[in-house]
């Protein structure tokens, strides 16, 4: 079934899944969610959990999902729930599914590759034509606050 394929990449099974107590956790912390909880974000409110009761269930998910889309990858949600799910790697299986690029990975990917480790403001200014694309740039002034504005510490090769 391709659902389990999918939540096969992130190494889980769909069993995996069973033992989501349903207790948002995931949701509260998560980065996207956050940003919808300003009443002018409204559009872009995601939910985690939900996205994997649906899973769970065997429903499809589509390209249109904001958690599909908006996702950035930070773990925030893993490293809150109590069992750990790796939701940003269910979403990634999704997003390979469903044939679709993520600028944020892309971003993630390159930051590692340059300093060995994920330098918040390269990452916001690769992504800055994808905010611009999808209307997300209005919530920049809300982004920065999740970042921690520095000189990078290159760890790549350090010792
Ligand atoms: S990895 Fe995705 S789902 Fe998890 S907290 Fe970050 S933005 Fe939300
Ligand atoms: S934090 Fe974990 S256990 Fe709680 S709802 Fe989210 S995925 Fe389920």
């Amino acid at each position: 079934m391709q659902i389990d394929a999918i939540i096969g990449l992130a190494g889980h099974k769909k069993e995996d899944l069973s033992v989501c107590m349903g207790c948002r956790i995931c949701a509260s912390v998560c980065t996207v969610n956050d940003l919808g909880k300003d009443p002018h974000n409204a559009d872009i409110m995601v939910n985690p959990q939900e996205l994997l009761v649906r899973l769970f269930l065997g429903e499809e998910i589509s390209a249109d999902n904001p958690l599909v889309r908006y996702c950035t990858s930070c773990y925030r949600c893993t490293d809150a729930c109590p069992w750990k799910i790796r939701i940003p790697e269910i979403v990634r299986g999704l997003r390979e599914s469903l044939e679709i690029a993520s600028p944020f990975e892309k971003a993630f990917k390159g930051s590692v590759r340059i300093w060995g480790r994920v330098y918040e403001p390269y990452v916001f200014l690769m992504s800055v034509p994808f905010l611009f694309k999808e209307g997300y740039i209005k919530h920049m002034m809300k982004w920065t606050g999740y970042m921690s504005i520095h000189l990078p510490h290159k760890v790549k090769g350090g010792s």
